[in-house]
């Protein structure tokens, strides 16, 4: 469009496996969604309803780049999670026809400045600069369900500098992928290119510079990043 009075931001991207990119709308983040992180940060997993906070599309991280340490923060945490690429909108989705709505899966990281975020909790203010700064969401390819199917189980883990941190089963989430699609496009309505970061199993913890951060998931792939 040539009214722009500035240049429009250019869209954010995740690979895609086998060739392409995804272009980025939103990033909705489901919390909570595994019960024992769920105790581990002092909630009860059998009251509660889904969540969702958000981080903005730029905060993307690809191709395994390095991740600079955030500021304003002596805390930050990883949090391993499956990556839901969403290829058609749509919304009041129906459970039974949420699968329809995903392009594909990628493995990526929450990382989270834990203090700011316990600091909000506290005053209850918004989780933005805790959850949704800049680079906060490290993503590997996408892969096409098209290609390897929606895994509902499989072994989610995260190493770092080759030691396991986190590792569970996706099987284990609370509210399972078709739950959060039918769920969360009851509060807004659902567009290509929008992805869903659903939630980390238990074990997260602190990461420092120089860490290596190597997760995957079963039959969804990888991702790596090392802080700096
Ligand atoms: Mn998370």
């Amino acid at each position: 469009m040539s009214s722009y009075v500035i240049d429009p931001p250019k869209a954010a991207a995740v690979p895609v496996a086998g060739g392409g990119h995804f272009p980025v709308r939103r990033i909705f983040c489901v919390g909570r969604n595994y019960a024992e992180h769920t105790r581990e940060m002092g909630g009860d997993p059998d009251r509660e309803e889904p969540f969702f906070f958000t981080k903005p599309s730029d905060a993307v991280l690809t191709g395994g780049a390095d991740m600079p340490y955030p500021t304003k923060t002596a805390d930050l945490h990883h949090e391993m999670e499956l990556v839901v690429a969403i290829g058609k909108g749509g919304k009041d989705i129906a459970e039974a026809d949420a699968l329809g709505h995903v392009f594909g899966y990628a493995a990526g990281l929450d990382m989270t400045r834990r203090d700011l975020q316990a600091a909000a909790k506290k005053a209850g203010r918004p989780w933005d600069m805790s959850k949704g700064f800049d680079l906060s969401a490290p993503i590997g390819e996408i892969v096409p369900a098209a290609k390897a199917g929606h895994p509902a189980a499989g072994l989610i883990e995260l190493k770092v500098n080759g030691k396991v941190r986190q590792t569970s089963d996706l099987a284990k989430q609370i509210w399972n992928v078709p739950e959060t699609i039918a769920y969360l496009s009851g509060l807004v309505e659902l567009a290509p290119g929008d992805l869903i970061m659903t939630g980390t199993p238990e074990g997260v913890a602190a990461v420092v510079k120089g860490d290596l951060l190597e997760g995957s998931i079963a039959g969804v792939g990888s991702i790596r990043t090392r802080i700096v």
